[in-house]
């Protein structure tokens, strides 16, 4: 996994307590810490996590801790990247820096076909 942003983040306690009182949580938010998404990328880009799942109205909707190295953070609403390689959903935040990949992120069984 050497590939992989070794950057990780955690959500504060009230972070987490404000997530898990959303409606229709499909994917608990949790205080464990987080390893940033991404494979690989500059110091401009923000470091980012999945960190909760929503369903509203039957519409998925993915909560995302975004963070940098001068400790700025932001828990965020945000679409995921909808773009298919080698025939499975990117799993990443859609606008993300890099190649799309869906074995790095959360997993596949985390998401349980929120992103199809
Ligand atoms: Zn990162
Ligand atoms: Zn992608």
């Amino acid at each position: 996994m050497s590939r992989v942003c070794p950057a990780t983040s955690a959500l504060a306690p009230q972070e987490a307590e404000r997530l898990a009182a959303l409606p229709g949580i499909v994917m608990d938010a949790d205080t464990e810490p987080y390893h940033c998404d991404y494979a690989q990328h500059g110091p401009d880009v923000r470091h980012t996590a999945c960190v909760l799942e929503q369903e509203v109205d039957g519409r998925s909707v993915l909560w995302w801790l975004v963070w940098g190295n001068e400790g700025q953070r932001d828990v965020v609403a945000a679409p995921g990247c909808r773009k298919i390689v080698r025939n499975e959903t990117c799993l990443l935040i859609k606008g993300h820096p890099g190649d799309c990949d869906q074995e790095i992120g959360f997993t596949r069984e985390e998401l349980r076909g929120g992103l199809r």
